[in-house]
């Protein structure tokens, strides 16, 4: 289901922070943005890669420990380089449509993660002009103060670097965020951090941002299904491909097709986001949670693909 990955390498960021760089297997590629899921035992926790696929770094992940967290402080205390991590492939829409826009990045404390690999990426292989607002605490929790200051030196016509430290100013309020975003409202916005402080982006903003929320799973999407299970038959199109497979039928929809290989976007995995939604073109199915899809959704024929399990013996479904 999930494959073995090596860290090759464990690097202290800040005190609460580390990063593992992973040999991923050569057929995994990923985007700027995108997510890996990490086995911790009997639960499996999300992390962006926070290295851009672009510049022929090695893919690399950050995790900060989080209070009382059972897989951020496991793998933090636990993790050295050699340690082998049982990994779901990368996957993940929080990526943007065209590196050559001009992008309007948003980061606090850890979330800092997807937006560093699309800003590495922005600057590499697109043309336009890129912002970042980073939030933390104080100056000893930034996480890739360094790099973010050499790529700001590297790039002075592209790129403007603004961090907001909390112990100076007290965490950023929507009118200071407005008077910080006014040069730049015509950019494509990604937000990443703390809920706080992405519900004061959104405010700010009053437009489209693009978000990545990190929390941890409830499911664990490594876990065996029994074998005598009874299975219905899927046919699946995505990315111009046709598949057909047995589908368990207490196993949603995108467990099977990660557990098969194939990146399937997602993103919350518990019907929040949307993020997975596909359409169904024949059968029916059940979603076991949806706080997402309305009746209009239901009536265009969209499901949820995290939250789906079969009800009719034969189901047809698309991305396209
Ligand atoms: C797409 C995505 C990308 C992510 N990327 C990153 C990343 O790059 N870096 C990163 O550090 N994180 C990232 N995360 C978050 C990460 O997946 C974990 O959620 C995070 O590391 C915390 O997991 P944990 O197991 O340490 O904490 P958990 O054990 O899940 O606990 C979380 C919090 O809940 C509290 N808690 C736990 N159990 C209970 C209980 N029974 N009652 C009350 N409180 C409880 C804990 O004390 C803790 O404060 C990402 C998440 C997503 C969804």
């Amino acid at each position: 289901m999930g494959e073995r990955v090596r860290v090759a390498a464990v690097i202290d960021e800040t005190a609460e922070a580390k990063s593992f760089v992973l040999d991923l297997p050569p057929h995994w590629t990923y985007q700027p943005g995108q997510f890996v899921t990490v086995r911790v035992g009997e639960v499996a926790r999300c992390y962006s890669l926070c290295s851009s696929p672009f510049t022929g770094e090695p893919a690399k992940i950050t995790v900060k420990r989080m209070l009382g967290g059972h897989g951020s402080n496991w793998l933090c205390d636990n993790v050295s380089p050699g340690t082998e991590l049982e990994l779901l492939a990368p996957g993940g829409v929080f990526t943007p449509g065209s590196l050559d826009d001009d992008l309007l990045l948003f980061a606090g404390g850890s979330g800092i993660t997807p937006v560093m690999s699309i800003l590495k990426s922005a600057l590499l292989r697109g043309a336009g002009q890129v912002a970042l607002i980073y939030a933390n605490r104080d100056e000893p929790s930034i996480i890739f103060a360094q790099e973010l200051a050499d790529l700001a030196a590297a790039h002075p016509g592209r790129f403007r670097l603004i961090h907001w430290l909390d112990c100076d100013h007290g965490p950023p309020t929507v009118a200071a965020l407005r008077q910080l975003i006014e040069p730049f409202s015509g950019y494509e916005k990604f937000v990443c951090g703390p809920d706080p402080y992405m519900a004061a982006v959104q405010e700010a903003v009053a437009g489209s941002v693009r978000i990545e929320r990190f929390e941890s799973l409830s499911d664990n999407p490594f876990a065996e299904q029994p074998s005598s299970e009874r299975t219905a038959r899927v046919r699946v199109a995505i990315d111009g491909q046709n598949y057909e497979f047995d589908w368990p039928v207490r196993t949603k929809l995108l467990d099977l097709l990660l557990s098969k290989g194939i990146n399937a976007p997602y993103s919350c995995r518990q019907g929040t986001c949307a993020a997975c939604a596909c359409r169904i073109l024949s059968g029916e199915v059940k979603l076991l949670n949806n706080e997402i899809l309305e009746e209009e959704d239901f009536a265009d024929n969209y499901i949820l693909a995290c939250q789906a399990v079969p009800l009719t013996d034969d189901v047809s479904v698309t991305y396209n």
